[in-house]
């Protein structure tokens, strides 16, 4: 049987591209029966009817499923953070980062609009931050649609994976889109349309392809709350926590108030940056409480 990947849904309707063909598809299948809705991302067997129509006979098993936007097997996020207009927060890059690692899913992080940092003192912030993230093992361009820098690396990138950006509105992620796909002729800086955040829950989803990759027409992780994460699972959301707890004197040591904490020792020492230790002190409390703090 025909294998290909959904890079739509609509009306009833799956979107299988096979090669170069799409083929417009019903679900019929074992899959209906153990209650499994096909989602755009997922690797479907097929039957063609014709050059253009056809069934979805199975879904493969998923590596990963996100719910808003609805799509499976994502490979890698692309989190948008400007530099200004708004101002870098690193808190609300921790939250995404947080929540893309315990989606697995490998996060690039991309700090844009680098043109407009007006002052060497925000130069130098950003900088700070982009090496921070580096020595964490993140990758991370600083980007500018104005000057172009690291636009090149970016389109590579995205070659055979499946991509969501994600960031708040405004970053410059319709923008970016523009530059790797021009004839898609993105309106930007206008949330209600095609890339804007949380405007569209009930809106399809579509795989645009890039090079050899895809990317998610609609923003990822437009909902920001940790449902679904404990408190022991955020130590695997912060890389450089997860081979130090190894070492603290407690098995399912919390990083909070126990003795002898390879974490807490590696803040002072300067090798885990501070601030990202508050934060993931932040997303404990948040955790303990079940409410959104931001
Ligand atoms: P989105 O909401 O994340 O999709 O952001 P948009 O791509 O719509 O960009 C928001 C605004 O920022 C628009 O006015 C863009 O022209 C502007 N913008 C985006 N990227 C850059 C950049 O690299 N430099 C400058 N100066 N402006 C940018
Ligand atoms: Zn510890």
């Amino acid at each position: 049987m025909p294998q290909g990947k959904i890079v739509k849904a609509l009306s009833g309707f799956y979107y299988v591209q096979d090669g170069e063909r799409v083929i417009q598809c019903r679900g019929r299948g074992v899959f209906r029966k153990n209650k499994i809705t096909p989602l755009v991302g997922d690797e479907v067997e097929y039957q063609a009817e014709n050059d253009k129509e056809g069934y979805i006979l199975d879904v493969y098993n998923r590596k990963n499923e996100l719910v808003r936007p609805p799509i499976s097997n994502v490979d890698q996020a692309i989190l948008v953070f400007s530099a200004v207009e708004p101002d870098f927060s690193s808190v609300l890059l921790d939250r995404f980062l947080v929540l893309i690692e315990a989606n697995d899913i490998e996060p690039i992080i991309v700090i844009s609009k680098t043109d407009l940092i007006a002052s060497s003192e925000v130069q130098k912030s950003v900088e700070d931050y982009a090496k921070d993230y580096q020595n964490i093992g993140y990758q991370v361009l600083l980007t500018s649609t104005i000057e172009g820098n690291s636009l090149d690396d970016l389109h590579p990138l995205l070659d055979e994976k499946i991509s969501v950006f994600a960031g708040q509105s405004g970053v410059g992620k319709s923008s970016l889109l523009n530059v790797l796909r021009p004839d898609l002729g993105l309106k930007t800086n206008d949330i209600s349309t095609h890339l804007g955040r949380g405007k569209h829950t009930t809106r399809h989803v579509e795989l645009i392809s890039i090079g050899t990759g895809y990317v998610a027409d609609t923003p990822g992780f437009s909902s920001l709350d940790f449902t679904g994460i404990e408190v022991e699972d955020l130590t695997y959301c912060f890389p450089e926590m997860k081979e130090r707890s190894n070492s603290c004197k407690f098995r399912g040591c919390t990083h909070v108030k126990e003795p002898k904490c390879a974490i807490k020792a590696a803040v002072e020492s300067g090798e885990i940056p501070k601030y990202r230790y508050d934060h993931y002190l932040t997303f404990v409390e948040e955790i303990k409480d079940r409410k959104p703090r931001y």
